[in-house]
C-alpha cells in the first residue's frame, strides 16, 4: 500500500524546529496526517529520524487512493506536500509568535527560491506480479494479470491454478505472488584483464537456500561444453546477485569470442593458449555448468495463473 520516498532534510534551515527534536516532530506530523491536505495527496505515514543532532524526515508512506487501471504499468506521480507539514509543525510546535513569523518566512521565501526543495514528488510504476508453481520438482513462475505498487500485496481470496507444466492443482495466496525483482546490472567485477571484447550476460534462477552451496565452486571458472549458445571456454562464471528475501537471482556472466585461457600474442598475431610455469595449469579451471544452466527460469508470459480477485 506505500511507497517511500528517500530522507527529506526538511528542517536544516529552522534551527527552532530542528530543536525541537525528534519526538515531538514526530508526534506533530503524525497530527498533520489527520490534516485534509495530507489525506489528499495520500500521505500515510511519516518517520521523523534524527542523525547527530539532525532531525530530518526519513520516510513518507502513502497509500495509492485510486489504482490506475489494473493492467497500466505506467509512473504514477506522488506527491508529497513537505512545506504543508513543516508550517503545520511551525504552528503548533514554536511557542514564540516573533520566531513563529520568521521561521514561516524562511520557508515561503526556500519555496519561491526552490519550488523543488519543498515540494516533493516521486514517480512509481505498479509491477507485474508473477507466480510460481509449488510442486519442488517444477517451481516454473508465471506471469499473472495482476499488478501492484511496490509494497503494496493484493488482497482477497484466489482461485487455485493448475500449472500448465506440470499439472499440479496450487491453492493461491495472496502473499504467493511477486513482482520479478532482479533487474540486470553490469557486473562490478567484470574484469578487463582478459581484453575489450569482453562482454556479459545473465540468467534468472529461483533463489533456494541451497543455491549459493550448489553454485560457489563454479564462481571463476569457465565452461567445459557450450553454454547458452556459447561455445567450449568462452564464458566465465562470475557468480551470483540475490539474497534471500527474493524470490529470484541472477547469475552473471562474462563472455568472449576466444577461449579465457587464451591471449593475444602481438609478435605472432594469434590468440594462443598460456600455462603457468610452474604448475602447468591453464588460467581458469574448466567446470560443468550443466548445474547452472538446470536452474535458469524463463517466465512463461500469460500461462497460467487463473487466479481470481
Ligand atoms: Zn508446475
Amino acid at each position: 500500500m506505500s511507497q517511500t520516498t528517500t530522507a527529506i532534510p526538511a528542517f536544516d534551515h529552522l534551527p527552532e524546529v530542528n530543536a525541537l527534536g525528534a519526538a515531538a516532530l514526530q508526534r506533530l506530523s503524525d497530527e498533520w496526517l489527520r490534516d485534509p491536505l495530507a489525506k489528499r495527496h495520500g500521505v500515510k505515514q511519516i518517520t521523523i529520524k534524527e542523525d547527530r543532532g539532525r532531525t530530518l524526515i526519513g520516510d513518507v508512506a502513502f497509500e495509492v487512493l485510486d489504482d490506475p487501471s489494473s493492467d497500466s504499468l505506467e509512473p504514477y506521480t506522488l506527491h508529497f506536500p513537505v512545506d504543508d507539514l513543516v508550517l503545520y509543525i511551525i504552528e503548533r510546535g514554536v511557542a514564540d509568535p516573533e520566531v513563529r513569523l520568521r521561521l514561516k518566512q524562511i520557508v515561503r521565501a526556500r519555496r519561491e527560491r526552490s519550488g523543488e526543495a519543498y515540494q516533493r514528488s516521486k514517480s512509481v510504476a505498479p509491477r507485474r506480479l508473477f507466480i510460481r508453481c509449488k510442486n519442488p520438482q517444477c517451481l516454473r513462475i508465471f506471469e499473472t494479470q495482476y499488478t501492484a505498487f511496490p509494497g503494496r500485496k493484493l488482497e482477497g481470496t484466489f482461485e487455485p491454478f493448475a500449472c500448465p507444466a506440470c499439472g499440479t492443482t496450487n491453492p493461491v495466496l495472496p502473499d504467493d505472488f511477486f513482482p520479478l525483482d532482479c533487474p540486470e546490472e553490469k557486473p562490478v567485477d567484470l574484469k578487463g584483464a582478459s581484453g575489450e571484447n569482453e562482454k556479459w550476460f545473465s540468467i534468472v534462477i529461483p533463489w533456494r537456500a541451497n543455491v549459493f552451496s550448489q553454485i560457489a565452486p563454479l564462481v571463476g571458472r569457465i565452461n567445459d561444453a557450450e553454454f547458452e549458445g556459447y561455445s567450449v571456454e568462452t564464458v566465465l562464471f562470475l557468480g551470483p546477485q540475490g539474497s534471500s528475501s527474493m524470490p529470484l537471482g541472477r547469475l552473471y556472466f562474462a563472455r568472449r569470442d576466444q577461449s579465457f585461457n587464451k591471449v593475444f600474442r602481438e609478435e605472432t598475431g594469434t590468440w594462443e593458449e598460456v600455462r603457468h610455469l610452474a604448475t602447468k595449469k591453464t588460467l581458469y579451471e574448466l567446470a560443468d555448468f550443466s548445474v547452472l544452466a538446470a536452474l535458469k527460469i524463463e517466465p512463461l508470459a500469460n500461462e497460467g495463473a487463473e487466479a481470481e480477485r
